[in-house]
């Protein structure tokens, strides 16, 4: 079983230097390309002093948990377990499924799986072997702070939850008692975790390794729309407070000592606005399933409608890329014909369901003429194999990091966790999937553009009606490290197949 620190925290003395040596701040649902140096000047000034990732990957499902999961395991879902922003998971529920975000669920989820929610060591669990340790700062869903905190392993100040509970007290000398004001954009509760990060975190918990959650542009984007004034005046706040915590740390003499690496968990779409089309298409197999988040479980005794399922969904316009069990381990094509294996995404786990779909969808541009388009219901949001819910950002500055640079190798979430403990002296975890980022660093040598293997899986049938279904998955190699680009999927109805001369 995996240690778990549950101990009080220990409070550090006032010193003249904090222990920082690494910071990730994550910035829920930042588009890279929306950030510019009127609209976030902070991040553009922050980018420019150190290096601009231009490839970066939120790890697929790209939905926030699986992130938060994954920025802490240096893994993607088929090693750390949590395959969606809701699970399935028998041994904990069997009636229902379990909200991610809720980080009481979470940590009762963990405790009955003894510790093992994630199912692969974490961060805290690799830096505490070697002597440090990590704290983190949240003003994201109190599930995704217990997450990203390696379930619980290591401190967490969230808006909403506090962890260890000994360390509410120092939250509340430090920075007053907090009145719940979620509000769009999220001003109160970011700039509270800012103030946590440095005033807790830093200042009181004296980590080597802290990461922050900023829930918007998230938040905002999912209710108001991509491009929208609200959107919008939330990336600027938001970038407001990425000022706070750069001369906060400027502030601390952590210049010269602390790599700061911003990430956003995933990229985001406008979305079709209307009830559920993927709920829409399930609902004929509705007493046969288990739907969480993308993935579809068969209940017992209802294995003989997967290929119905299968067919259905890939009937609908809605859908885009569908995953199956592959036949053998290594294999991107799944069983059920027209379809990409779970192994294709990373997402073979034993806690996998049945089918794992993704909605379809479009360069078409929105209203503020910013492209990305997906079938899912809601105004905006992300969770798709579309290439504008997997662009993630990735800025990357500090003492060993080249400077004014911009990089367009591969980078995804998993690849954070490795790349800190290098910079911290050691090396990756066998768990990991992710790769470091050597090429961030100064005095190491760069990626070779040679290195980069850029491959497709392909998958096609004949459905019933006579129309054809053929879907393409993207991805893009480096070493042992595999990066999700895209799904396609092509339809072409029986009348547009022209017979063979
Ligand atoms: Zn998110």
């Amino acid at each position: 079983m995996l240690g778990v620190a549950h101990a009080a925290p220990t409070v550090a003395p006032a010193r003249a230097q904090p222990r920082l040596r690494a910071l990730v701040v994550i910035v829920d649902g930042l588009r890279p390309d929306l950030i510019t140096t009127t609209r976030t000047p902070h991040l553009a000034a922050f980018g420019a002093r150190g290096v601009v990732g231009g490839a970066h990957h939120a790890i697929v499902p790209t939905v926030t948990r699986v992130n938060a999961s994954a920025l802490v395991t240096g893994a993607g879902p088929s090693r750390h377990g949590i395959l969606d922003n809701t699970i399935f998971l028998p041994a904990v529920d069997s009636a229902r499924v379990l909200d991610t975000g809720n980080g009481a669920v979470m940590e009762r989820a963990d405790s009955i799986l003894e510790h093992r929610l994630l199912t692969v060591p974490t961060l805290p669990d690799l830096l505490a072997a070697r002597g440090l340790r990590m704290a983190v700062a949240s003003s994201g869903s109190s599930g995704s702070a217990f997450l990203l905190a390696g379930a619980g392993r290591a401190p967490l100040v969230n808006t909403t939850m506090v962890r260890p509970r000994a360390l509410e007290t120092v939250v509340t000398q430090r920075l007053g008692p907090y009145e719940a004001l979620e509000g769009a954009p999220n001003l109160v509760a970011n700039a509270r975790a800012v103030d946590a990060l440095l005033r807790v975190v830093i200042d009181s918990l004296d980590p080597d390794v802290a990461m922050l959650w900023l829930s918007d542009p998230d938040h905002t984007a999912h209710r108001a729309g991509l491009g929208s004034m609200l959107a919008d005046s939330a990336m600027r706040a938001v970038d407001r407070e990425v000022g706070r915590v750069v001369a906060g740390l400027a502030g601390r003499g952590l210049d010269a000592q602390t790599t700061v690496f911003i990430v956003s968990d995933h990229g985001f779409s406008t979305q079709a606005g209307r009830e559920a089309p993927l709920r829409q298409v399930l609902a004929p197999f509705r007493s046969s399933i288990v739907e969480a988040g993308g993935a579809v479980y068969l209940r017992s005794g209802h294995e003989q409608v997967l290929d119905s399922i299968v067919q259905t969904l890939q009937a609908s316009p809605a859908v885009g890329a569908v995953f199956t069990h592959g036949a053998r381990p290594g294999d991107l094509v799944g069983r059920s014909p027209g379809t990409l294996s779970f192994a294709a995404a990373d997402w073979a786990h034993a806690r996998a369901g049945d089918v794992l779909v993704s909605a379809n969808w479009s360069h078409e541009r929105n209203a503020a003429d910013i492209p990305g388009w997906t079938a899912l219901a809601g105004v905006a949001g992300h969770g798709t194999t579309s290439p504008y819910d997997i662009r993630a950002t990735l800025l990357v500055a500090g003492p060993g990091i080249r400077r004014g640079d911009t990089s367009a190798v591969p980078t995804a979430n998993s690849d954070i966790a490795p790349t800190i403990l290098s910079l911290l002296g050691g090396r990756p975890a066998p768990s990991m999937s992710g790769r470091v980022l050597d090429e961030l660093f100064r005095n190491r040598a760069p990626v070779a553009a040679t290195r980069v293997r850029r491959d497709s899986a392909v998958a096609s049938t004949t459905l019933p009606s006579g129309m054809r279904y053929r879907v393409t998955l993207h991805a893009s190699t480096i070493g042992r490290t595999r990066y999700v680009d895209s799904t396609v999927v092509r339809r072409d109805s029986a009348a547009m197949l022209r017979p063979a001369h």
